[in-house]
């Protein structure tokens, strides 16, 4: 009677034993047959000879590579988590990164140019001397490095709402990563928001495809140099057209990232939605030369954009023909998930190609070959993933850097930066004539939070990623110094940050600089984006000390401010406006006229959030001011 179970628990056992040995062995043979890999000699190789197309080039260099070369290739690495340089060569990683604030010990163009240059030395040393590539966030210019000029944050460009400009600021930005030896930039940013409670949305040009597609193009070009008709010229420095796909419509308390409410969160659009408003940035990117795309780190259909099959593999690379390398966004492979391995197989299979690990390199490399070896990754995906990598770093000329022009120093573009900045205010009211500031303004106040101060008026992803604070920026121009630099002499002007001035006398005008301090991503996540008290306290005591009240607005998002409009007569938004503040008093004194319009609608309550695609409000009630609204002189 005891027999019967007892053999069976026998049985179970054995059978697990087996089953374990048999996994064990399998493992086993990998790194065997890892460790015994036969390494194709490179007497043979083509791939250096420029007179070869680059598939030939490509197609030469993979035949030469072994698995683990290949699987190297397919990490991207943060730059303090390298455990020794030497890793560089011995995994043939094929990417750096500084996640943003990851520096230089010295922060300065020579010293950026030292590091890289030592990345891109330890990359050569390997068997086959693969160039690294080696990235950054120059979203607003190559804003990491002090001295550097910072230009607005994409929404304001989207307010200007000119080609050129992002195409003439796009080469620049190229130059300067050239001249700090990175290659490779994670922008431009092609999200649509709706949602200005997202800590994001002055990342993103607008929530308009129509406008984000052609100043994706631009600036892609422009970042790749490219002439707007066609390829000639390259400038050693990849675009990346970020985040893919749908971001901008999250859902409000969704996000995966326990820190966040908003960011890394659900989206709920339709797939045709997807499709007709989404996908066509990136179409339009793409169309430009685009080399690479990065994935985001959302939910969309209940999935993870990281898994999705059928929007990397087969919309972006098959139906787009995206013939670049798909990049994965920080940790967003891993992140959230308990099986890395299981995690690695389903985004490698889903068409993710690099991996921002950022950090797992060894382990990315140990389970990349596991996987392979147990037939879930096949070598044709693996294949698949590294010529992509190849051929972006062949077309960048990456592979040429040394014959690359390479400045010393960077150059100053502040006189461009700045006329960026008055193109992309927008003046959303203007009563009594209080703008422009005349000669009848004889006596200014300047009040507000964000009147002197550098840091703020650059926003996040300036030498820090959530910014940096004051007037220490070298180069830079506060608000209130273009204001002072700008009014005329006969002018009476007096600052004070808190808005109360001493004695009783009336100005003509007080101009309120109110708006946010920096933030980057989901640490900017806001149920309620209003104006801090303080602010609302400067334009309430400016009131009662002038005549007439301006507000510039310096905010990565439109702010709720419906209560305050009818309360003040003029009211500007100038964005997060960078280094160059002297363009925000080009504009107030009448030097230029206004010409930037609303590139998304502006809500009146957050009970409107989010806006509806077409920058409406799903309940069909007034926003504050619609979407490419702008008045003018
Ligand atoms: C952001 C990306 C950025 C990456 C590298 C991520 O946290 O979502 O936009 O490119 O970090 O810094």
């Amino acid at each position: 009677m005891v027999t019967r179970p007892y053999w069976n628990k026998r049985f179970v056992l054995w059978s697990l034993v087996s089953i374990s040995g048999g996994i064990g062995m399998v493992l086993f043979g990998a790194y065997m047959s890892l460790c015994f890999e036969s390494v194709p000699t490179t007497a043979d190789a083509r791939w250096l000879d420029t007179t070869l197309d680059t598939e030939a080039r490509v197609e030469d260099l993979l035949q030469h590579m072994t698995l683990r070369e290949k699987i190297g290739q397919m990490a991207l690495v943060e730059k303090n988590s390298l455990a020794n340089i030497g890793d560089v060569a011995q995994y043939g990683l094929g990417g750096i990164l500084s996640g943003a604030g990851a520096k230089p010990a010295t922060n300065t163009v020579s010293g950026w140019s030292t590091m890289t240059t030592e990345f891109k030395e330890a990359a050569l040393q390997s068997r086959l001397g693969i160039p690294i590539l080696y990235g950054v966030d120059a979203v607003h210019g190559h804003s990491l490095v002090p001295g550097v000029t910072v230009f607005p944050h994409q929404i304001g460009l989207g307010a200007a709402g000119d080609a050129d400009l992002v195409y003439k600021i796009a080469q620049v930005t190229a130059r300067d990563l050239q001249a700090t030896g990175v290659n490779w930039n994670f922008a431009p940013n092609l999200d649509l928001p709706q949602d200005m409670r997202w800590g994001r949305v002055y990342e993103a040009y607008s929530d308009d495809p129509v406008l984000v597609s052609r100043l994706a193009a631009a600036y892609v070009a422009g970042l790749q140099s490219q002439t707007r008709a066609g390829t000639t010229s390259v400038s050693g420095v990849l675009a990346t057209l970020k985040h893919y796909v749908g971001l901008g419509a999250m859902q409000w308390n969704t996000s995966a990232n326990k820190n966040f409410m908003i960011d890394q969160a659900v989206t709920p659009v339709d797939s045709l939605a997807l499709q007709t408003k989404y996908l066509p940035p990136f179409d339009a990117g793409i169309d430009a030369g685009a080399l690479s795309v990065m994935v985001g780190l959302n939910t969309w259909d209940g999935k993870r954009l990281i898994t999705n099959h059928d929007l990397i593999t087969i919309a972006l690379k098959e139906r787009l023909g995206f013939s670049g390398f798909v990049v994965s966004d920080w940790y967003g492979v891993y992140e959230g998930r308990r099986s890395q391995f299981l995690a690695t197989v389903q985004a490698i299979n889903a068409g993710v190609d690099m991996v921002m690990l950022p950090f797992d390199y060894q382990t990315f490399v140990r389970q990349m070959v596991v996987a392979n070896r147990l037939g879930l990754i096949s070598i044709k995906r693996i294949d698949d993933a590294v010529a992509r990598i190849l051929r972006a770093k062949f077309v960048a000329g990456v592979f040429d850097d040394s014959t690359l022009p390479r400045a010393a120093v960077v150059v100053d573009e502040s006189a461009l930066a700045r006329s960026a900045v008055a193109q992309s205010l927008v003046l959303l009211k203007n009563e009594h004539a209080a703008l422009p500031l005349g000669f009848a303004a004889r006596h200014i106040r300047v009040a507000g939070s964000a009147a002197d101060n550098v840091g703020l008026q650059s926003g996040a992803w300036t030498v820090e990623w959530q910014g940096v604070d004051g007037n220490w920026l070298p180069g830079g121009t506060s608000i209130l110094a273009g204001i002072r630099a700008r009014a005329p002499q006969t002018t009476r002007l007096e600052y004070a940050a808190s808005g109360t001035f001493p004695g009783q006398t009336i100005a003509d005008v007080g101009i309120a600089v109110v708006g946010e301090t920096p933030y980057a991503e989901g640490w900017g996540d806001r149920l309620l984006p209003t104006l801090s008290a303080n602010d609302l306290a400067v334009i309430a005591a400016l009131r009662l000390s002038c005549k007439k009240v301006v507000v510039v607005m310096v905010s990565g998002r439109p702010l709720l401010i419906e209560h305050e409009l009818d309360k003040i007569d003029a009211l500007v938004a100038a964005w997060l406006p960078g280094t160059a503040g002297g363009g925000v008093a080009d504009v107030l004194f009448g030097g230029q006229n206004f010409k930037g319009t609303l590139p998304l609608s502006w809500p009146k309550t957050a009970e409107q959030l989010p806006l509806t695609l077409s920058g409406e409000t799903a309940d069909g009630t007034a926003v504050l001011f619609p979407r490419y609204f702008g008045l003018s002189y």
